[in-house]
């Protein structure tokens, strides 16, 4: 990589966000340099996710993004010819308790306003989508068959190589270590390898979001915690959407799994109390707490083996949303706090985040740049964070 290059944005991490937010800002022909300290695309969270993408959550901005990125998702490989592993199972939110079903009756004419087809179901809907799960006080669910999966590593490749295509360059095994700000604005970033200057810097730095917000002066409420997934043996399909249990029990939170199109349980938990910090190490606690709750759940799933479990991280905010904006130094933005969604929301938050570093921005995209700014109150929590 050549030193003191100028590009119109440089982009810190090519991530689950960075990388396809490159390709947004390269197909309105803007000159991008999107920086990482890994090998190649994608090696952060991105390919800790599970590859859940879903519309159904509650905050209306999410809806919007996820809606978006949805459709890209889904009609990636009718336009550019690639498989990135998608598959429209849809997803059910299941109820065995009042509240949880309140809940859900609450929510659906707000999502549903939102623009996100979803339906409430009885118990035996629920059935014949997850044929074999426990009816044993099954009082009904959610339902979005527009929601799906799709892979993470072949997602963040296909987006890197399009903006690769259009002109974006990359410059991996390179770490941000500052910036030169005069005048309130960020004039150059350097890294171990050289010093770039820029017209505009896009902090996408994941886990590593608050230290790289250090750099602009910016103290960003972003506290990542540890999240563990697995992966069974593949077997023939028993169901098609992602099940998602939101009921807490001793140790956890929620927990969701789905059937991969290549047969593969797919499974992940949230422990409860969280586990701060940025440890990637697998525990021998996650198995025994997962595998009670699910084959509860499922019992066909009784006599699977695990093949590989893993651990990653999130990076939280206070109220489980991401926060988009522009803060510190006047060309300094951020696309951080992703939580446990930044995969099934980066296409949509990078189609946005170049609008607004071309002063393109619609009146949809102010509301949900309005939602999601730095400065709000992060006081409620997303109800299906
Ligand atoms: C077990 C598990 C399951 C999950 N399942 C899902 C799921 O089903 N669906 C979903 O949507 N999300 C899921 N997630 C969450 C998802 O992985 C994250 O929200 C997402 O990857 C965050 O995207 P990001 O671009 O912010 O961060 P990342 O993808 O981590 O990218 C940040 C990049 O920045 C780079 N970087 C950081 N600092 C610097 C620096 N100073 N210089 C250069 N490079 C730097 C890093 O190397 C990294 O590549 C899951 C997470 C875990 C742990």
């Amino acid at each position: 990589m050549m030193s003191n290059k100028t590009y119109d944005v440089i982009i810190i991490g090519a991530g689950s966000v960075g990388t396809p937010m490159a390709m947004s800002l390269a197909e309105k022909g803007i000159s991008v340099l999107c920086l990482d300290s890994a090998s190649s695309a994608g090696q952060g969270n991105n390919k800790c996710a599970i590859g859940g993408t879903r519309a159904t959550h509650t905050e209306p901005a999410k809806v919007t993004l996820a809606l978006r990125s949805l459709e890209v998702f889904r009609t990636w490989e009718e336009i550019h010819g690639e498989s990135i592993g998608w598959y429209q199972g849809g997803y059910t939110y299941v109820a065995y308790d009042e509240d949880t079903i309140s809940l859900f009756r609450r929510n659906v004419p707000l999502q549903r306003n939102a623009g996100l087809n979803i339906n409430l179901v009885s118990p035996s809907e629920i059935e014949e989508l997850v044929p074999g799960i426990n009816t044993n006080g099954l009082l009904g669910g959610t339902w979005s068959p527009e929601d799906g999966s799709a892979s993470p590593m072949l997602c963040c490749y296909a987006f890197y190589r399009r903006a690769a295509e259009l002109g974006a360059e990359f410059g991996f095994n390179e770490t941000v270590q500052r910036f030169n700000i005069d005048k309130e604005k960020v004039v150059s970033v350097i890294t171990e390898k050289g010093t770039y200057s820029c017209g505009a810097v896009v902090n996408c730095a994941g886990s590593s979001a608050v230290e790289a917000g250090r750099m602009a002066e910016a103290e960003l409420p972003v506290y990542p915690d540890c999240h563990e997934a697995g992966i069974t043996e593949p077997v023939e399909r028993l169901f098609d959407p992602m099940v998602v249990d939101i009921r807490k029990a001793p140790g956890s939170a929620n927990y969701y799994f789905y059937q991969h199109e290549t047969g593969q349980i797919v499974f992940c938990i949230t422990p409860d109390p969280p586990v701060p910090g940025t440890s990637i190490e697998e525990t021998s606690g996650f198995l025994p707490l997962v595998a009670p709750r699910m084959v509860n759940l499922y019992p066909r799933l009784a006599n699977l083996k695990v093949r590989r479990v893993w651990r990653g991280v999130y990076p939280m905010t206070p109220d489980g949303s991401p926060i988009l904006d522009r803060c510190g130094p006047s060309n300094h933005y951020i696309a951080v706090g992703m939580c446990g969604q930044g995969f099934m929301l980066a296409p949509g938050i990078g189609e946005l985040m170049s609008r607004l570093l071309t002063d393109e921005l619609n009146g949809k995209d102010r509301e949900v740049l309005h939602e999601l700014r730095l400065d709000r109150q992060f006081s409620s929590e997303e109800a299906l964070k």
